[in-house]
């Protein structure tokens, strides 16, 4: 098959033929149908990510058929169009017994602990728990669209912010999943507050629904946030992952307010400074999220069906495999504006 591999940390991507894979014992392989491009395959490029060892295929918002299927495969699935979490449980330790599959004590990462789906097939390990049938009215690429980040942001403005109608959200940076969390936000009957330094982005949050954009060049951007939103947000995210965006949600938050950490936080800002005085004094909650549990799938397929939320909106290009090389390296740069899915094989 055709795969798009790295062989060293920030070396050329480069599409080669390599073996078709197996499917595990109990697991399947895709033909994969499309595949978002994200920072999280950056970081992996970048040898950010220790469990990420060169010659690499990157991958991990997929969307694709079964065509094979182990022998411990439960259920009829040759044939089944299909998605995935990012994070792909075990099923057997006490995360994933407890139904938190996205903090799996043994989790398998297409991508990261093993290859990923910049390639015309990908084998998935864990294939009864973990995959996800889409429904027919859902394309490859809206579904390619869902991981990591809407998931994600799903996860964090239901899940862990628990926003309900009317509560204000903060969304502290502007990109694939702070806009993803803007969509979610407003579909959820929130009033949303959209944070960022790129006039572009905050356009885009406006015509996602966000009812106030504020740029964080202009001033105290959690200042800015309590004044727009009459003494601070109920739910606010760091959807970027630095110090400074980190400091601003928990600083826009009302009193007993949830700060949800979305962004990851790598190299230099793994360990930020948290005014914890105020975290008691206004009784905060701080809660971090790593993804989506795959058994809340269906409510969001659901909202999707019902058109209450539309993932293909933030995609912005789709490409084919032979320029996942230069949007990788283009993200260097900071420049994308909306999702790229990898469309053609
Ligand atoms: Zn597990
Ligand atoms: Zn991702």
């Amino acid at each position: 098959m055709r795969a798009a591999v790295f062989h060293e940390y920030g070396g050329r991507l480069v599409v080669e033929e390599v073996a078709d894979p197996e499917p595990p014992p109990d697991g399947v392989v895709l033909h994969v149908g499309a595949t978002g491009i994200c920072r999280s395959d950056w970081h992996a490029w970048m040898g950010h990510d220790p469990d990420v060892v060169p010659p690499h295929v990157p991958g991990h918002e997929l969307a694709g058929t079964v065509v094979a299927a182990g022998p411990a495969v439960r259920e009829a699935r040759l044939g089944e169009r299909v998605t995935a979490p990012f994070c792909l449980g075990c099923g057997r330790c006490a995360q994933c017994l407890a139904g938190e599959t996205q903090i799996c004590d043994d989790d398998y990462q297409p991508g990261f602990t093993g290859p990923g789906s910049f390639a015309q097939y990908v084998a998935l390990p864990r294939a009864d728990l973990n995959l996800v049938p889409l429904p027919d009215s859902l394309g490859f690429v809206e579904a390619a669209a869902l991981g990591c980040r809407f998931m994600t942001a799903f996860a964090a403005v239901t899940v862990h912010g628990r926003t309900a109608e009317g509560d204000w959200v903060a969304v502290h940076g502007c990109g694939g999943v702070g806009l993803s969390a803007v969509m979610i936000a407003v579909a959820v009957g929130a009033r949303v507050a959209a944070v960022d330094v790129d006039p572009v982005k905050l356009e885009r949050a406006a015509e996602l629904g966000a009812e106030v954009t504020l740029d964080a060049r202009e001033g105290d951007p959690a200042a800015a946030v309590r004044e727009a939103t009459g003494g601070g947000a109920h739910v606010a995210l760091d959807a970027l992952g630095s110090a400074a965006t980190c400091a601003a949600s928990v600083g826009s938050l009302r009193k007993r307010g949830r700060h949800v950490q979305v962004g990851l936080m790598l190299g230099d800002e793994r360990n930020v400074p948290i005014p914890m005085s105020r975290v008691i004094s206004h009784e905060l909650e701080l809660v971090g999220v790593h993804g989506m549990a795959v058994r809340h799938y269906p409510v969001l397929l659901d909202a999707i069906g019902a058109g209450r939320l539309d993932p293909a909106r933030l995609v912005g290009a789709t490409v084919a495999l032979e320029d996942a090389g230069a949007e990788l390296a283009a993200m260097s740069g900071f420049t994308r504006h909306g999702a790229t899915v990898i469309a053609s094989f």
